[in-house]
């Protein structure tokens, strides 16, 4: 069975916010094989139950009035929110969230939410997303205490590094933080 597609968050599987699981969806009542590890936001206690097909077609949002990120958060740290209603909701209402050690935040560019890649530490930005280090090293303002800083980000760790791809420049941005 193929997961749903999230535009949003193209490989939730890799970057480790569904993994497969006979859990029963706690939405559809269904084991689909596969279950969504990520954070839920709403009443509920709903940790590792929700299958991705009720994330996709919104029924998770809907019957638990649940986000999977939160919507203030959908933004660039330079800039007010610049996305429509429409976009917040579909990344806070039908995309995988994914798991930072502090509250997490959803960057945007090109006036619309970016495709969540996943954590990175140093070895994975210095080859793989310069364009994210570098946007990093504008965002964090760290002069002299960049470099020991950028050697430190760890994939696995803390502190980490969250990347994102902007889906009409290509651009590689991101954000850190640590435990
Ligand atoms: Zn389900
Ligand atoms: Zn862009």
């Amino acid at each position: 069975m193929n997961l749903p597609t999230f535009k949003y968050h193209p490989d939730p599987i890799a970057t480790g916010s569904i993994k497969p699981s006979d859990d029963k969806c706690e939405c559809c009542g269904q084991q689909r094989g596969y279950i969504y590890t990520g954070p839920v936001y709403c009443v509920e206690e709903l940790s590792e139950c929700i299958c991705p097909w009720c994330i996709a077609d919104g029924s998770a949002h809907t019957k638990f009035d649940a986000e999977f990120t939160d919507s203030a958060l959908i933004g660039s740290y330079h800039q007010p929110q610049q996305v429509s209603p429409a976009v917040v909701e579909e990344v806070a209402f039908r995309t995988p969230g994914f798991s930072g050690w502090q509250q997490e935040r959803w960057l945007t560019c090109c006036r619309d939410a970016t495709a969540f890649v996943g954590r990175a530490g140093h070895a994975e930005l210095k080859s793989r997303f310069p364009e994210a280090a570098e946007f990093i090293r504008n965002y964090c303002k760290m002069g002299e205490r960049w470099p020991q800083f950028y050697q430190a980000l760890s994939s696995e760790g803390s502190p980490t590094a969250y990347v994102f791809r902007c889906l009409h420049c290509g651009t590689h941005v991101g954000y850190t933080d640590c435990d």
